[in-house]
């Protein structure tokens, strides 16, 4: 239904009911309020002037009567312009009609191709794109400030003055811009970190508008790292609005630019943005309508327009991903049955009586509610999370044996050649001691209790030679291969395994749900166990992997050490490489791990290089020194690590990328650079490193210049060392989309969404999974367009389900 039809409709049912304001909740006013706004002031139907509450009933039957009409044959049905509650601003511009909202930005009238490449690094491509390009906040100008009425520790916008502004260098290695700046009632030092080129950009005199929290610094007020806008003589930052967005910036596209592109794209396009609900799902859910919420989240007129908004765009958002989600999880449901698989309590025993421990309580129950899946001809989907070190692949292998025990084969995969080859030799080690029959290079094979025949285990990666693979390649395809341990890889290039029943995947986030459907076979699908060491409060985690069931090893086993953690200033980065030396007088070994660069893999490799560099020749002259990083050939890195395991080595510099399962008893301390750059999340997974043998073990974050909030965050490291509470602490600082950092998940966006929408969440479950039991393939006209949002979205569900 066109947006016409519904005002049509609205109004026919108004006059049935005899013009007594009674056709919409709330009156017909606040409808047409809606209805008008983000139409041109010359549309066709106007509000009335007034309100129609307060006309009398021959008006209303008039008003009514004329708009009908000029609904019917399309003509404005009053020469008198009447003023429609919140006109649309002057400016104008007809979208061109061969362009779309998927027509490429180059399609608007100012960006001109280099523009367009600008907007792409900010992930804006389509004119949609940029639409929906939210800005980071807003500018609350009614609340400018003089210097003087700063207050400490608080978000304050100020209009000021350069007095001078230079390049200076920060603690002897951070270059920086620092200016003073002022108005006529007192002064502020203003610091840019890492922008130093700004010295040259702000000639004295030049007049900015500084957005920022304002701290002390010697006794005066200072702002770091503030936003900015240059003020061009005589501009008042009053005139461009109360709440004026401040968008993401690119570089070489000012503020300034891109707040005017948008504002004209919003003029322009917003209104073509179809809204996909059906009205009764809108009123159920009491959001606005999407051209509106678009509109409001960039320019809101108050505060509670900026809520009404982010709450539709957050419910948009998890909307979709719940119907992603249990079109998913049906997808996989429906792909095919699963071989039920029977308990083997006596392959059990034989495997959890040999080993060392006893399970924990956590373990046992995964163990159990694995094995219940397994035994129905659903195929399982089940994640089990637990932090590093939580035990995890005893429990996957309790599992791969009951699909031997089956008679079936079962394969392991994990996100990297390392940790396959880490997880092959961690299950040699489980079953070491087990008469072994047959040991290759890259498989073996064991006698064990209940089995007649030898159980074989092979590892497959990609970068052994065609000759090493080709035995443990044809043992899988004649299915004489019970257990392959590898790499996603190995899924992707569709080696076969004919009687695969069970797929372990390990490290779920960095394996795309497109790689689950591959694993199927011939209408068969295998179980699934993902593993995950990203431990997820269960509210999110049921988001994002509604279409997982989900086991957790919320407990470590017992007698792990406690790593003590504690941030390091600047200043003392001396101390904590004594500290480091220390250590390693005493016999043991460190790592440390260089800041996260977001640009590119090349970027990284370089400071890691030069950071290593700098260890080995200023700061450890006389310590061995190794460098790992992601862009060493997997031979030179099994060297490094051999050499790590082997103690000839005593710190390991290693990129954010490749530290993952490294599992060495004599690292006792762990040095994280660039600290406030990693999530809290991934904080704990790089301190649990360490930790790991029998000796005290310890974290040390090192920040430069960490920002308050960063400071804080860094802070409840020290204090909180269960993983699950980490990741609570870590959400509230930021978004969920953050959390996971969309670029390596492959989760979508979560822009708007905040973790403490719990109703929200829980009415976008209760919406999705009630359009689904009505309209499973969402067949129906009225869901034509949530089909068409979701297939733009998630485009391996074309065809397959919505
Ligand atoms: P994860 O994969 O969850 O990081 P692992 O499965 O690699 O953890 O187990 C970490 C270590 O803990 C291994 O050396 C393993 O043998 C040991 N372990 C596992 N379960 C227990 C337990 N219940 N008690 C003691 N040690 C255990
Ligand atoms: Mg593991």
């Amino acid at each position: 239904m066109t947006e016409l039809d519904t005002l049509k409709k609205v109004l026919t049912l108004e006059k049935s009911k005899g013009y007594r304001n009674t056709a919409v909740v709330g009156g017909l006013d606040r409808f047409l309020a809606r209805w008008a706004d983000g139409r041109a002031s010359d549309s066709l139907i106007q509000p009335p002037p007034g309100a129609y509450a307060d006309l009398k009933a021959a008006q209303r039957r008039k008003w009514i009567d004329d708009a009908l009409t000029a609904l019917e044959t399309g003509a404005a049905p009053s020469k008198k312009k009447a003023a429609a509650p919140r006109a649309r601003p002057a400016r104008k511009e007809e979208p061109s009609p061969e362009h779309t909202l998927a027509s490429p930005v180059t399609a608007l009238p100012r960006v001109t191709p280099t523009v367009a490449g600008k907007l792409k690094r900010l992930g804006v491509n389509t004119i949609r794109d940029l639409l929906y390009l939210f800005p980071r906040r807003h500018h609350d100008y009614g609340e400018l400030k003089k210097v003087a009425e700063l207050a400490i520790d608080a978000e304050q916008s100020v209009v000021v003055n350069v007095w001078e502004a230079r390049e200076a260098l920060l603690g002897g290695r951070l270059r920086a811009t620092e200016a003073v700046a002022g108005d006529e009632t007192g002064n502020l030092r203003v610091v840019w970190f890492n922008q130093p080129y700004l010295a040259k950009r702000f000639k004295p005199g030049t007049r900015l508008l500084l957005s920022g929290r304002v701290n002390v610094f010697m006794g005066s007020p200072q702002m770091e790292s503030p936003e900015y806008e240059t003020l061009q003589d005589g501009e008042e930052p009053g005139n461009m609005g109360k709440q004026v967005p401040v968008y993401p910036l690119s570089e070489g596209l000012p503020q300034r630019t891109l707040r005017r592109i948008v504002n004209e794209t919003l003029n322009a396009w917003a209104t073509r943005l179809a809204d996909p609900y059906p009205e009764p799902l809108r009123k159920r859910v009491e959001v606005p309508e999407l051209s509106q919420a678009i509109r409001q989240a960039h320019y809101p007129a108050e505060e509670s327009e900026k809520e009404q908004a982010r709450r539709r765009l957050a419910f948009d958002e998890l909307f979709s991903m719940q119907m992603y989600v249990f079109a998913r999880r049906r997808q996989w449901r429906e792909g095919g049955g699963a071989v039920p698989l029977a308990k083997s309590t006596e392959t059990l025993n034989a495997l959890f009586s040999r080993l060392p421990f006893s399970l924990t309580g956590a373990q046992g129950k995964a163990m159990e509610e694995i094995l219940d899946d397994m035994t129905r001809d659903k195929p399982m989907s089940r994640l089990l999370q637990g932090e590093v070190g939580s035990g995890k692949t005893v429990v996957a292998l309790g599992a791969l044996l009951t699909a031997v025990a089956n008679g079936r084969q079962g394969a392991f995969m994990a996100p990297t050649e390392i940790l396959a080859e880490q997880h092959y030799n961690t299950i040699s080690k489980l079953l070491e001691g087990l008469p072994q029959a047959e040991s290759r290079g890259n498989w073996f094979s064991f006698k064990m209790e209940p089995f007649e025949r030898p159980v074989s285990v092979g590892l497959l990666i990609g970068s052994h030679t065609k000759r090493q693979r080709r035995d443990v390649e044809e043992m899988m395809a004649q299915g004489a291969l019970d257990m392959v341990v590898g790499t996603h890889a190995l899924v992707q290039q569709g080696v076969e395994m004919p009687r695969l029943a069970l797929a372990v995947v390990d490290e779920q986030h960095r394996f795309g749900v497109m790689q689950r459907a591959s694993l199927r076979q011939k209408g068969e699908s295998p179980h699934l166990l993902v593993m995950s060491a990203t431990p997820i409060p269960r509210s999110l985690a049921l988001t994002l992997y509604g279409d997982l069931d989900i086991s957790a090893l919320n407990e470590l086993p017992p007698g792990r050490q406690k790593i003590r953690t504690r941030f390091v200033p600047s200043d003392r980065r001396q101390d904590a490489y004594d500290f480091v030396r220390g250590q390693v007088s005493e016999g043991r070994q460190a790592f440390v791990i260089c800041p996260l660069i977001e640009e590119s893999e090349a970027l990284q490799t370089r400071a890691a290089t030069t950071e290593f560099d700098t260890l080995s020749r200023e700061v450890f002259p006389d310590l061995s020194i190794g460098l790992l990083h992601g862009r060493m050939p997997l031979r030179e890195k099994e060297a490094v690590m051999a050499r790590f395991y082997g103690r000839e080595m005593d710190v390991l510099v290693s990129t954010p990328v490749v530290e993952v399962g490294i599992d060495n008893p004599n690292a006792s301390v762990i040095l994280i650079d660039g600290a406030d750059r990693f999530g809290l999340a991934q904080l704990h997974q790089f301190r649990g490193r360490v930790g790991r043998g029998e000796h005290p073990s310890f974290c040390l974050l090192l920040s430069d210049f960490p920002s308050a909030e960063a400071r804080e965050r860094l802070m409840v490291m020290e204090r909180v060392d269960n993983g699950f509470a980490v990741a609570e602490e870590d959400l509230k600082f930021r978004g969920p989309g953050d959390f996971f950092g969309t670029r390596q998940s492959g989760l979508p966006d979560l822009r708007q969404a905040r973790l403490s929408d719990q109703e929200l969440l829980s009415t976008a479950r209760r919406e999705a999974s009630a359009l689904l039991s009505h309209d499973p393939y969402l067949e129906r006209p009225e869901h034509r367009l949530i089909k068409e949002a979701l297939e733009a979205q998630w485009p391996e569900l074309v065809g397959e389900v919505s």
